[in-house]
């Protein structure tokens, strides 16, 4: 019985230095503490991998979105944050259906290619759709064409990603468009169908989806992705064999608009704690993959934050929130859940911070806010070099945080190595064993300074 009092004790003792040590901690001291306490934990790498493997393919309105959500609430409930729970948010709804076959076709010969649908896209008739093939150059080159030329085709988009832009982002910003906007625009010239080519750098054989525009008031045509080897391949036997035909056939369908979760956890402030801080990333994953980078890593990086902070003894003076967004890929409904539950339960949100570019090495921030707001958070900066992570830019956020915008919060994006990204995004091989377990600490430790800078100092 002495024993265990001496012990506890000792604990109490241990704990109650380790909190003045926290108070009389400067920040570079406190700083350091997190990166220190981040590299000596595995947990959320771990989670990463249980997530992966446990819950692929996990569209927000599939069965596997709404388990991972109900998982990353019982992971929270494990760590006895102040307050664990779902919230509700109204998500589009569209299913892959089990058929996406896709196949070159010329002189009795028939090549089969990987594709796969859009997200949002709609079906084939049964026994799919052949044509001949209309390549063009991404959107602005449909002009070229007259809808007699086009009429009755499949219409190829075959625009790359230019593998000369270092800043990957910008590149499929450019191409995007034809994914997005492709099939309608098809419709309008009397395609039959359209075939994308993967949004991607890499050369490789896995199909890359993503969504296009929803046909509620357009008229659209069937659409699939398909893989850059093979629209590489098309394009070479266009140029010898303009009579060739293209075969796909997809079963997609779009259903009603259905209920899904974001998942949050929260420490509550001691001094403000109806104000907020939200650190987040989106928990749904395409559904042709596991969806480590895309985005199970920001999420466990989410988590981490709080984790980190409970483990040093650092009391946040606001309420810090890690959120699991719900539904970025398809309609962002999560997004918009949390800003209007924040907007109706009159929630001040001091700021918001998110991860989804990758949990590859993180660089810096991407700030969105006042110009005051900037100056402030980039004078910060000084304290990320000892670390590398000292690139502060004005620029975009994160899309599930954007529409706390409307409530005047200034926002950020972490920014990480962006060079490999698009070899993974939204597709098969977005898979854990891409992952780099120093290069998710140390996002989740850079997140976790820049919040603990912004709960003690605030932005006003
Ligand atoms: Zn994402």
């Amino acid at each position: 019985m002495k024993k265990i009092s001496l012990l506890l004790t000792g604990l109490v003792l241990i704990y109650s230095c380790n909190i003045d040590n926290l108070k009389n901690a400067s920040d570079e001291q406190l700083i350091k503490q997190i990166f220190e306490e981040a590299h000596t934990s595995s947990k959320s790498y771990n989670d990463l991998k249980y997530l992966t493997e446990n819950f692929p393919k996990r569209l927000a309105c599939y069965p596997q979105g709404i388990e991972a959500a109900k998982w990353t609430k019982e992971i929270m409930e494990d760590m006895a944050l102040d307050k664990v729970f779902l919230q509700e948010a109204h998500v589009m709804n569209w299913e892959r259906g089990n058929i996406e076959k896709g196949a070159i076709k010329l002189n009795g010969k028939t090549i089969n290619v990987n594709v796969c649908a859009l997200g949002r896209g709609i079906a084939t008739e049964v026994n799919g759709l052949e044509a001949k093939v209309i390549e063009v150059n991404g959107l602005a080159d449909l002009n070229n064409f007259s809808r007699d030329q086009i009429s009755g085709n499949i219409i190829f988009f075959n625009e790359p990603m230019n593998p000369e832009n270092k800043n990957t982002f910008q590149a499929y910003g450019k191409a995007a468009g034809q994914r997005f906007a492709g099939p309608v625009l098809a419709a309008e010239y009397g395609a039959v169908g359209v075939v994308i080519r993967s949004l991607t750098t890499a050369i490789d054989t896995f199909p890359h989806t993503g969504t296009t525009r929803k046909a509620e008031d357009n008229e659209t045509v069937p659409s699939i992705c398909i893989a850059t080897k093979h629209a590489n391949l098309l394009s070479e036997m266009l140029k010898e064999n303009p009579e060739l035909t293209f075969y796909f056939e997809t079963n997609c369908k779009n259903l009603p608009d259905t209920i899904s979760y974001n998942a949050i956890g929260e420490l509550t402030g001691t001094d403000f704690p109806d104000e907020y801080i939200v650190v987040g990333g989106h928990l749904d994953s395409w559904d042709n993959g596991p969806g480590a980078h895309d985005d199970g890593g920001g999420c466990m990086q989410s988590i981490e934050v709080l984790r980190i902070f409970q483990k040093i003894g650092y009391k946040p003076r606001h309420s810090i929130r890690a959120v699991m967004y719900m539904d970025e890929e398809i309609s962002q409904g999560g997004g918009k859940a949390y800003a209007e539950q924040a907007r109706i339960n009159n929630e001040k949100h001091i700021f918001a911070i998110e991860s989804d570019r990758g949990v590859t090495r993180p660089l810096g921030f991407s700030i969105d806010a006042s110009q005051e707001k900037i100056d402030k958070i980039v004078a910060w900066s000084k304290l990320f070099e000892p670390y590398d992570i000292d690139v502060f830019v004005k620029g975009g956020s994160g899309v599930d945080i954007d529409p706390l915008k409307d409530l005047g919060t200034p926002l950020s994006g972490l920014l990480t190595d962006p060079e490999h990204y698009f070899d993974w995004h939204h597709s098969g091989n977005d898979t854990f064993d891409h992952i780099v377990k120093e290069d998710m600490q140390n996002g989740a430790a850079a997140m976790a300074a820049l919040i603990y800078l912004v709960d003690k100092y605030g932005l006003e």
